[in-house]
């Protein structure tokens, strides 16, 4: 038997899966050429027709799988797999296809997988980042039908039927969303790091997850069992039965964990010493709201609305925005729930702009979009404001370099609510997120024009140490124990004490128990998460001494390197919660 191999890779998602692999391998079809017959064309036509209708009816039994399992984000899967359906029908690639089968005398397989490259190179020429995703978009589907066309079995994610663990060189957001109902307990990818937004849906969804392992694809083999480990990043191929015994353990004590974790959520988070800690939630879908209140959430401290904008080829209008909103600030009430303001650009992008960016990080993203597509942005603040008035609506901006910007905003936002009348609260809270390095710079001003200041680590990483946060090459480097990111964090939260106002943190950091005692010693008392991680912080807050965590954090600011920084909390962390912990 092939020796068991153990693969380090980033901890995407918590938890722990144990099962057959099933490789996404999309370089694995080979295509043949061949040419036809004049007499033959015909055929071949029918044949890809055949072959188009029967990714049809799989894509749409996969749609009403996903309807069928009841899952409370189930609409915003199927819009996806409706983009993958109307793809489906695109003119250009059918016909496309079916004009070249006729005119140079070639197979439907060639001639499909022909007009499917030249489509995508299009799109990729482009630059764009929305035009790249659909390039992508594109290659799923001609994967399907090619594989469709050439009896191959599908090995795509939402046909699945047997319980099974992924590994793939990359996989989407968007492939994410499908196992939502489907039989996969977990991945493992080459590609990716803990702040991608595949990693974040995958937390959202509560998938374990380790991502950024080199090679990954070229050790396994195709019925190999595999063990992915999404609590310390590791990933075990061909475990032994001692191995397989020993992760079984673990998983029950997790599952153990949670379970007793999860009959403690409605008691509130509080420290040891008797100081409130407040934990919301992050979301992407309406749906997750309700899910958010079942792993106590106090409210919502991110909804990311630009996840309503992706997958579709029209915006969403003021009326579909008022009554998404509305769901979520009804279904929130009375707790808060604070609407982050379309964070598209970078990589989410909707629209058919034809950008040329090089750095799309850098480029035209959040707020800069929407200042840019007045009436777009128009649209959403009106939106935002008459949910307002069902419920404890806040708004949040993104991307927000320093007060010029929030000016603008602010007068936008004045002319929708004087428009509304009667329909739009009289006031209503505003807040800018902190994530460049500019906004810590003036955050003592930034602070003077807003209710409320979130720290969004995600980017203020990525910004401020020039760390891509999707790029897994560089992904040893984006460390939040960097001193410059504590002392960050330190001048957001004395700005905001200064000015009165509250600060909290919505960045993925602000779910990283190692971290809680740092935060909570930094002066934060308000964190935003993931619904999943809420009962492990709330169970770790109680541990928490506010005093001794004021003091680890105060010599954490005198250390000059990120190593020293977390060998220094890690040792806090061991001493106070055993050396295992938050892992059972
Ligand atoms: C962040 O940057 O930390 C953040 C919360 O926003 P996003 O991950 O959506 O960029
Ligand atoms: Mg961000």
């Amino acid at each position: 038997m092939t020796p068991s191999v153990r693969m380090r890779g980033i901890a995407a998602s918590p938890g722990i899966a144990i099962g057959p692999v099933r490789i996404i391998d999309r370089q694995e079809i080979k295509i043949s050429k061949r040419r036809i017959a004049a007499s033959e064309t015909a055929g071949e036509v029918a044949r890809l027709m055949a072959a188009v209708a029967e990714s049809r009816s799989q894509l749409l039994a996969a749609k009403e799988a996903i309807r069928d399992t009841g899952d409370s984000s189930s609409g915003d899967h199927s819009l996806i797999l409706q983009a993958h359906l109307l793809m489906l029908e695109d003119v250009l690639l059918l016909e496309g296809a079916s004009s070249i089968i006729k005119e140079s005398l070639i197979n439907a397989e060639w001639a499909f997988y022909k007009k499917s490259e030249e489509i995508k190179a299009a799109l990729a020429s482009t630059g764009d980042a929305y035009f790249s995703e659909r390039a992508q978009d594109v290659d799923f589907i001609s994967h399907r039908v090619l594989r469709n066309l050439m009896g191959h079995a599908m090995q795509i994610v939402d046909t699945y039927t047997d319980a099974c663990i992924i590994a793939a060189d990359k996989l989407s957001p968007v492939e994410t969303t499908q196992m939502v109902g489907s039989p996969v307990l977990g991945f493992a990818t080459e590609a990716g790091t803990r702040t991608s937004h595949t990693a974040i849906m995958a937390q959202a969804l509560g998938i374990p997850a380790v991502v950024g392992i080199e090679q990954l694809t070229e050790r396994i083999g195709a019925s190999d069992i595999i063990i992915v480990d999404g609590n310390d990043g590791a990933v075990i191929i061909r475990p032994d039965t001692d191995t397989i015994e020993e992760y079984r353990a673990r998983a029950a004590r997790h599952a153990e964990l949670e379970k007793k974790l999860l009959s403690d959520r409605e008691r509130p988070a509080v420290t040891a010493d008797g100081e409130r800690i407040t934990l919301l939630s992050n979301i992407e879908f309406p749906a997750e709201a309700a899910m958010a209140l079942d792993y106590g959430a106090e409210g919502i401290g991110l909804y990311r609305t630009e996840f309503l904008y992706l997958n579709r080829t029209s915006l969403p209008d003021e009326e579909e925005q008022y009554n998404t909103y509305r769901a979520v600030v009804s279904t929130i009430a009375p707790r808060k729930a604070v609407f982050r303001t379309f964070d598209l650009g970078a990589d989410k992008v909707f629209g058919n702009r034809k950008s040329r960016e090089v750095n799309p990080a850098l480029g035209l993203r959040a707020i800069r979009l929407g200042l840019q597509n007045r009436e777009m942005f128009r649209t959403q603040l009106r939106a935002l404001l008459r949910a307002a008035k069902e419920g404890t609506l806040q708004i949040m901006f993104p991307m927000i370099s320093g007060v010029g910007e929030l000016r603008q905003i602010k007068v936008m936002l004045e002319q929708a609510r004087k428009e509304l009348g009667e329909t739009a609260p009289q006031s209503v809270h505003i807040g800018c997120m902190i994530e460049l390095p500019s906004a810590v710079l003036v955050a003592d001003q930034l602070a003077r024009e807003v209710d409320f200041f979130s720290i969004g680590t995600n980017d203020l990483i990525q910004y401020a140490l020039a760390i891509d946060r999707v790029n897994d090459h560089v992904a040893y480097l984006y460390t939040p124990f960097h001193p410059a990111i504590l002392r960050a964090v330190k001048t957001v939260i004395d700005a905001g004490n200064q000015a009165g106002i509250s600060v909290s943190m919505c960045g993925t950091l602000a779910a990283e128990p190692l971290m809680l005692p740092l935060l909570i010693g930094l002066g934060l008392r308000t964190l935003s998460m993931v619904p999943t991680s809420i009962p492990i912080v709330k169970a770790m807050v109680r541990e928490i001494d506010c005093l001794e965590a004021e003091s680890l954090a105060h010599q954490a600011l005198e250390l000059p390197t990120a190593v020293e920084i977390e060998d220094l909390v890690r040792f806090h962390v061991e001493k106070k919660l055993g050396p295992n912990f938050p892992n059972p």
